[in-house]
């Protein structure tokens, strides 16, 4: 590995993540190119850039999944490196190597790497036959209903059907007896043939109580593989995160310490280089088993960021210019508690269905500890066509109790108005008893989140808007009677008319 300086890097992905990158890369005094489809042309990530080239079309398989047309624009801008961010083509081993092939620096793993963790059964051999703990499971994909319920049946059930091609939740079925087998399996195979054009599934034992607890990993192109401990994100719906925290209440230090040497582990089994996430699934009775390795940067990676002091993009990027990574395990800690609430358009009282529409007003919380990852501002659009996540909130604080109550306060100040959205889920979620004791798992939307029993005025979206704004008004003017109130007595401001008379 010869090293060489990256001077222009092309992020091939959109919102929030592609301007969290190049925020970064201003910082190295590198330069950015953005890529945009006809949708995008106008969002905050596309002025941020140095440069933009436009990707023509609106789909994401026709603009941001076409490897020859990013591949064309970091050409034509120079590009030496490209930054995949999460999603899209983050983890496609194509992608990776034609972009290597071209002479461009891939910002992430090895192309074979990304191939082989891609595939859940695969990844399940590499890190078992490294001694790290998989779910109890086939090893291989199934093929027919026999031997999957005979599978079954040795594993007892309940079980999961997945997909091998795996991801984002989708072609997972929780089956909890044999005569739901065959529809299951069926079920799963199409979901995975749609979602990922691979239809191959294999079983996996049902944890009881799971909680999700992931490891960032750091490893270098000389053999150096570092944790930056855990994130606990266990509150999900569909199988899809939306709350997340660290350090996890789950965990003892000699727990931590273990699953942590596992999640070096299992990137050390692939040969793993650059940033990545090992995910484990801990049961009631704190074991905790391997599910996936994720090889690129994860939604949820400023949180680790708040509690370590690092820029975990500045660390990719120095390790794909081909440094050695310059904290050891043991130099590496954390400091206080911080949480992160996703604030996604959807409808958290009708299923949490997407929505769209257009963002009318937009105020977000700032303050001492608060940190919003957004790609939008007011009149943006949250269309049909990508992920709705409008932005991520995290907050960092001393103490979980203190970073809990910031949180709260954080989504209160927060106004979003023009498409319904997951801030009153999330302050749920940060007053309930469970999370408060830190005993939930990922089961607490489906034990707790219950819309039925809830007093929800029907409230046309227009009236809840207004009732928004209202509030919003308010609470600038309770700042403003405070100040009122504490002039008072005293001697009359020296401010008129927006000049100071003093
Ligand atoms: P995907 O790649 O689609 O995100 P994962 O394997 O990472 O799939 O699993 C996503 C979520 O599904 C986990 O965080 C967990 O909540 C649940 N899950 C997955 N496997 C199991 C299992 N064996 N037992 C219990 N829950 C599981």
């Amino acid at each position: 590995m010869t090293s060489r300086k990256i001077k222009k890097v092309l992020v091939a992905n959109r919102g929030e993540i592609a301007l969290r990158i190049m925020r970064t890369l201003r910082e190295m005094d590198i330069r950015s190119v953005a890529v945009y489809s006809d949708v995008d042309i106008a969002m905050p990530f596309v002025r941020y850039a140095d440069e933009a080239y436009p990707l023509s079309g609106k789909e994401a398989r026709e603009t941001y999944l076409e490897i020859e047309k990013i591949i064309s624009a970091a050409k034509k801008s120079g590009a030496d490196a490209i930054h995949p961010g999460y999603g899209f083509l983050s983890e496609n081993s194509d992608f990776a190597r034609e972009s290597e092939k071209a002479g461009i620096i891939f910002i992430g793993p090895g192309a074979e790497t990304i191939r082989l963790m891609g595939d859940k059964t695969e990844a399940r051999k590499i890190v078992a036959g490294y001694g790290v703990p998989v779910v109890p499971g086939t090893a291989e994909v199934v093929t027919n209903l026999k031997e999957a319920a005979d599978i079954a049946r040795q594993i007892g059930y309940p079980v999961l059907v997945k997909a091998a091609a795996g991801g984002g939740g989708k072609g997972m079925r929780l089956v909890a007896e044999e005569s739901e087998l065959e529809s299951s399996l069926r079920g799963a195979q199409s979901e995975a043939a749609s979602a990922f054009g691979d239809g191959r599934i294999f079983i996996e034992k049902y944890v009881l109580g799971p909680r999700h607890i992931e490891f960032q990993i750091l490893a270098d192109f000389h053999g150096n593989v570092v944790h930056l401990f855990e994130r606990e994100c266990s509150i999900q719906r569909r199988h899809q995160k939306v709350v997340e925290e660290t350090p996890s209440l789950a965990l003892s230090p000699a727990m931590r310490e273990e699953m942590g040497k596992a999640a070096v582990g299992a990137a050390r089994a692939c040969g793993y280089v650059n940033a990545g996430t090992v995910e484990f699934i801990l049961d009631e009775d704190g074991n905790y088993y391997f599910l996936e390795m994720n090889t690129r940067l994860q939604v949820e990676h400023p949180i680790t960021e708040l509690t370590t002091g690092l820029d975990i993009v500045r660390e990719q990027i120095k390790i794909a210019e081909g440094e050695t990574i310059s904290m050891n395990q043991e130099s590496i800690t954390r400091r206080g508690h911080a949480i992160e609430c996703r604030i996604y358009a959807e409808d958290v009282y009708g299923n949490f269905l997407p929505d769209t529409g257009t963002l009318k007003s937009l105020h977000e919380p700032v303050g001492n500890g608060i940190r919003v990852d957004s790609g939008v501002e007011s009149g943006s659009e949250i269309s049909v066509y990508y992920d709705p996540m409008i932005a991520k909130l995290g907050v960092w604080d001393s103490t979980r109790e203190n970073a809990i109550g910031k949180m709260i306060r954080a989504l209160d100040d927060y106004v979003i108005t023009g498409v319904k959205t997951t801030i009153p889920f999330c302050t749920f979620v940060m007053k309930s008893g469970p999370f408060r004791s830190g005993k939930y798992s990922t089961h607490f939307v489906q034990e707790n989140w219950k819309v039925d029993e809830m007093n929800l005025t029907s409230l046309s979206q227009e009236a809840l808007d207004r009732a928004v704004i209202v509030a919003a008004t308010r609470l600038r003017g309770r700042n403003r009677s405070s100040l009122q109130t504490k002039n008072e007595g005293e001697k009359p401001s020296r401010w008129t008319n927006g000049r100071f008379e003093g």
